[in-house]
């Protein structure tokens, strides 16, 4: 089975290539992955033992890290599109922002985690309409 997956951020200057399995897809609604994704929730896919490769933008990347926690994100200076982190050196896999990818995940999303931190708005969002399009 080919484990190769694409992907880009929004400006089109970094390109990567993620090569491994995804073994774990998690919606995590804590407060520092709100704040990195001005959003409800960060989407992760986890390959443990995959390894990254950048075919263009390398240079481009910024690299943030919590101090004193696994907390990291790797993202384009130009855009500020988070793309994957190899955390190979410190747990062993590579993360991968889901939105991130331009290739179709076989896995499907497993778990919320940390919905004790979630933001108060973030309450039966699946339930409001939903539109295709921008709704005039
Ligand atoms: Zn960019
Ligand atoms: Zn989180």
């Amino acid at each position: 089975m080919n484990h190769s997956h694409a992907g880009s951020c929004q400006c089109g200057a970094v390109k990567f290539e993620v090569e491994g399995e995804f073994k774990r897809f998690v919606l995590c609604h804590c407060t520092r992955c709100r704040k990195t994704s001005g959003s409800n929730h960060c989407a992760n896919l986890f390959a443990p033992g995959g390894s990254l490769k950048w075919l263009s933008g390398e240079e481009k990347l910024s690299f943030y890290r919590l101090e004193g926690t696994a907390f990291a994100r790797t993202f384009c200076s130009i855009c500020g599109s988070n793309v994957p982190t190899d955390a190979t050196q410190t747990r062993g896999l590579i993360a991968v922002p889901a939105g991130s990818l331009d290739t179709d995940v076989e896995l499907g999303v497993q778990a919320h985690i940390f919905m004790g931190s979630k933001a108060n708005w973030d309450e039966h969002i699946e339930d409001v309409p939903a539109f295709d399009t921008m709704p005039s």
